[in-house]
């Protein structure tokens, strides 16, 4: 079975845990990753979203904080406080810092990112291909009301969502650069030569909503032969973890398993994606022409998990034992 998921990171490493569960070591699982949130910290190439698929799927995650290294210590992050160095609010670890240095210099020797994503996972063994959306640079920019100035003012994702918590009002949320972005090397090949696509609980502006904003992405699912079910991040209205209702909010969605459905739309609209939408238990949806199922969507561990995923390829009409 090929499995194509449309991932961020925490909710998306999560769910492709719950894939390679439920489907066992002969299925091919690709991720289509975020790379959004992708920042340059101190001259290091940091890519939240992948790193937390790898570090997950590999069994180097902090799995309290959900992002990050086990065992993880934070001299150098001190070290640069103590010069003033800035960027303080953003989680810099010694043992990540390791990542960020073998992918920046690879960056910086000229290989893309999809590559130096590879040669990561060569350590870690994630046991899923993850492709970055594409090797273009693509920066999530949020406009905000400067609380300095008073001024509107774009500013990074990272910046707004840790910084400030997502609580300054978003007046809009972009992709900076995607338009002129090309999906990474295998992306539109792995969505034709899927079984199966599934959207992953993540968040659907920031996560899944800028991988369908590069070129193509949307149109190659669309065309695929594959059916595609969604599962949703919104659980009784809210989202399970994070802020993504802030991010809704900007694009003009409610905050309910509904809405978000109804935002990804049915894939025989013209503009929409879907065969099938999960939400959990108790959750009412209904999304013109996607047929709706509802069972626990918490992903309380591994066994809950795979349970979900069980649920969706049963919708999408490729069911496992
Ligand atoms: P990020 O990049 O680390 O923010 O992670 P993602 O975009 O991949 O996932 C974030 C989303 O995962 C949030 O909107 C959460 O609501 C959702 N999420 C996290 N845990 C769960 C869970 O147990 N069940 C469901 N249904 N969604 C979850
Ligand atoms: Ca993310």
């Amino acid at each position: 079975m090929k499995v194509v998921v449309l991932v961020g990171g925490v909710g998306g490493a999560r769910f492709l845990q719950g894939v390679k569960h439920a489907l066992g070591p002969d299925a091919e699982i690709t991720a289509l990753v975020n790379t959004g949130d992708d920042v340059w910290l101190h001259g290091l190439r940091i890519c939240p979203d992948l790193d937390t698929c790898m570090y997950t799927l590999g069994a180097g995650i902090d799995t309290e904080r959900g992002w990050g290294r086990t065992g993880e210590t934070w001299t150098v992050k001190e070290e640069l406080a103590a010069y003033d160095a800035g960027s303080e609010w953003f989680g810099l670890g010694d043992k990540d810092i390791a990542t960020h240095l073998v992918r920046t210099r690879m960056l910086r020797a000229g290989y893309p990112l999809s590559q130096v994503t590879e040669a990561l996972c060569a350590r870690w063994q994630p046991g899923v291909r993850l492709l970055p959306m594409s090797d273009d640079r693509v920066e999530t920019h949020v406009v905000i009301d400067d609380p300095a100035s008073g001024e509107r003012a774009a500013v990074h994702f990272q910046e707004w969502w840790i910084r400030h918590r997502a609580a300054l009002p978003a007046h809009s949320i972009v992709p900076v650069g995607a338009e002129e972005a090309t999906p990474g090397p295998g992306v539109l090949d792995a969505i034709a030569a899927a079984d199966v696509i599934l959207l992953a609980p993540s968040n659907p502006v920031v996560s899944v909503g800028t991988i369908l904003a590069v070129p193509g992405v949307r149109t190659a699912m669309v065309k695929a032969e594959a059916k595609i079910v969604g599962v949703s991040p919104i659980v009784n209205d809210k989202p399970v973890r994070g802020m993504a209702d802030a991010c809704l909010t900007a694009i003009g969605v409610e905050t309910t398993a509904e809405a978000v459905g109804r935002h990804y739309g049915a894939r025989t609209s013209a503009v929409g994606l879907l065969d099938g939408w999960l939400v959990h238990t108790g959750d009412r949806a209904v999304v013109p022409d996607v047929e709706v199922r509802a069972v626990p969507l918490l992903m309380s561990d591994v066994d809950a998990t795979a349970s979900m995923v069980r649920a969706a390829l049963s919708l999408a009409g490729v069911p496992v034992e």
